[in-house]
């Protein structure tokens, strides 16, 4: 017998509908949506969106919001900050900030995360990078959270901090296809691979993990261009661009995603876009650590689905981070509407697509929109006022959020 819900507003297809009533089955699986129910007793006030997905986090940075002191730059902030934090973690310190930085994602409406993990080793008392990896997985089991983890390949530097992160491909791989196979039917569990970065993963882990990803189905996720300074280092080491030299090693397909790819030439994100990967951005993360603005006009000219994520976690809000995107790019090219122009789009429209469709497409997951055959994951907003249901979507979301559906279930907010 399935379950359902009714809501009296809900966003399906493009369009806002009144009286909604959504089944779902034991998987937590949409199996109809229907308009027009009558029985206002069982009825949710507000309007149920798509939950929203957040394409790229690192959970554990959470911890960096105890530092008072303000970094100089990127590289002092990875090297007394970030790896300050990393070289005094244990076991049950990642955990707790894990379940922090979840707690206030389902708050703020986030009802999946891609995690981008590559903390392994010395966490005591974990003594293997399964039991570490474990840690995540059990914290995003209690909290109710959706959860595809992006395990992540680094076998480069010699800094005291990258130790901890360290594994060989083989290493990696034979955890990676044991935890695929372990989650394969778990609705709420999904594994992914991340080569690290440029800079973390050499040329055999960025292959070997890009042909695991085809073998597995699974997406594969990589940091790309973020800095000036990666595209100085690609010259060096490649002779090339960070995105020419993984079109050289022939990876750039539709289950490439790059999270950041702010120094991309219009040339690349053109030839990106023709080869069907997804771009995850992070705009507040980018403003925090002084990154760049990401070319965004250009990405949306090629066809490139944009998604967004919260990354150093310095503050978690997706709604407010798609309002960054935009409003970023008014600073950028010092006028409005420029993402508007180029999608034909209203505002609140391509918002709200960042942070649902585009994000369900590079986690690949059936997430993203309420239909039959996607999960039942909601986001509801409620709030009182003379506004529009449109007006309240690009006013409101991320600030009213009243209820959070993951898989059909309620999530007790109050934690
Ligand atoms: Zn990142």
């Amino acid at each position: 017998m399935p379950k359902k819900l009714l809501f009296e507003y809900a966003y399906i297809g493009s369009k806002i509908e009144k009286d909604v009533t959504i089944e779902f089955d034991d998987k937590g699986i949409i199996t109809a949506v229907s308009k027009g129910n009558s029985d206002h007793k069982q009825i949710t006030k507000g309007i149920a969106l798509p939950g929203f997905v957040n394409g790229h986090s690192h959970s554990f940075q959470y911890g960096l919001r105890n530092y008072t002191s303000t970094p100089q730059d990127f590289k002092d902030w990875v090297k007394n900050y970030l790896y300050d934090l990393v070289e005094n973690l244990t076991l049950e310190s990642m955990k707790r900030l894990t379940k922090k930085a979840y707690e206030e994602m389902l708050i703020s409406g986030i009802t999946t995360v891609a995690e981008f993990h590559y903390l392994y080793k010395d966490l005591p008392p974990a003594t293997s990078p399964k039991e570490v990896i474990n840690g995540i997985i059990e914290v995003a089991k209690e909290v109710g959270i959706r959860l595809r983890l992006f395990l992540s390949g680094y076998d480069l530097g010699s800094k005291p901090a990258q130790k901890k992160f360290q594994m060989s491909f083989e290493e990696l791989k034979k955890i990676v296809t044991e935890l695929h196979f372990q989650y394969l039917n778990d609705p709420q569990i999904s594994i992914g691979v991340a080569p690290h970065s440029l800079h973390g993963a050499s040329e055999e882990m960025i292959l070997g993990l890009s042909d695991l990803a085809n073998e597995l189905d699974i997406p594969c996720h990589i940091h790309l261009a973020e800095q000036y300074s990666d595209i100085e280092e690609a010259r060096e080491s490649f002779n090339d661009t960070p995105l020419g030299y993984l079109n050289r090693l022939g990876i750039i397909t539709e289950r490439l995603h790059i999270i950041h790819g702010i120094w991309l030439t219009q040339e690349e994100i053109k030839l990106f876009g023709k080869k069907g990967g997804t771009l995850v951005c992070n705009p507040i993360t980018n403003m925090y650590l002084g990154d760049g603005i990401v070319n965004l006009d250009e990405y949306y000219q090629y066809g490139v689905p944009v998604s967004l994520g919260t990354d150093a976690n310095t503050q978690i809000n997706l709604a407010e981070e798609s309002l960054m995107a935009e409003y970023l790019q008014r600073l950028k090219f010092l006028k409005m509407g420029v993402l508007t122009a180029k999608s034909g789009e209203d505002l609140w429209r391509i918002r709200l697509k960042m942070i649902t469709e585009n994000g369900a497409k590079s986690l690949d997951l059936p997430i993203g929109s309420i239909e039959v055959g996607k999960y039942c994951d909601l986001a509801v907003i409620n709030l009182d006022t003379e506004l529009n249901s449109e007006q309240k979507i690009h006013f409101t979301i991320g600030h009213a959020i009243s209820e959070v559906i993951v898989g059909g279930q309620k999530i007790n907010l109050n934690c």
